[in-house]
């Protein structure tokens, strides 16, 4: 069987869910003979150099720039998986969604404890991504084809999940293991 290509980005996320999928361990041997990766944080690939099989979304959409990247994954990708809590419904970033971005910005540059008297500013550079009015998940902003749960997943249901993707037999995830008390 031909190798999947599989690409993975990071959004407004904070990479635990990539760690997570690292957390495979020795099973990583044998996603390794099942697929390659192409553009991804794990290959340092910044382009797609190939159309992909399988895009895995970790984080939301924070900025122009995350908005921008999943496009581009959308396009490049036959499947797209929002992968943890973030990709899936904006996670702890979305805690900022009930505040008016004026405010946030406020708080985080002018009013911080630890800016210089004087030096407060509100970065505006030009080449900076432009911030949004609230986080986004990744299903408002482009069609998501599947969802894998969790804050991160862990790696043996980030494992099954992509098994049945290749195989195409996807077996649903059962309550005992997205329960984590
Ligand atoms: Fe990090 Fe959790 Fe968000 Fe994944 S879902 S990016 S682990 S905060």
């Amino acid at each position: 069987m031909a190798k999947k290509v599989i690409g993975t980005i990071s959004l407004a996320g904070c990479f635990g869910c990539h760690m997570s999928l690292l957390d495979l361990d020795l099973k990583i041997l044998e996603l390794i003979e099942l697929v390659e990766f192409n553009r991804s944080p794990l290959t340092d690939f910044k382009q797609f150099t190939k159309h992909c099989d399988i895009g895995l979304i970790e984080g939301g959409c924070c900025n122009d720039e995350n908005v921008h990247t999943l496009i581009s994954f959308r396009k490049n990708c036959d499947l797209l998986v929002s992968v943890g809590e973030c990709a899936i419904m904006g996670g702890l970033p979305a805690l900022r969604n009930k505040i008016e971005l004026r405010e946030c910005l406020e708080e985080a540059y002018l009013k911080v404890p630890t800016t210089v008297p004087g030096n407060q500013l509100i970065p505006h550079d030009q080449d900076l991504p432009k911030i949004l009015d609230k986080i986004y998940p990744c299903h408002e902003i482009v069609k998501i084809d599947h969802y894998i749960p969790g804050c991160p997943p862990c790696a043996e249901i980030i494992w099954k999940t992509l098994a049945g993707l290749i195989t195409g037999k996807i077996e649903p995830i059962s309550y005992q293991s997205l329960k984590y008390d």
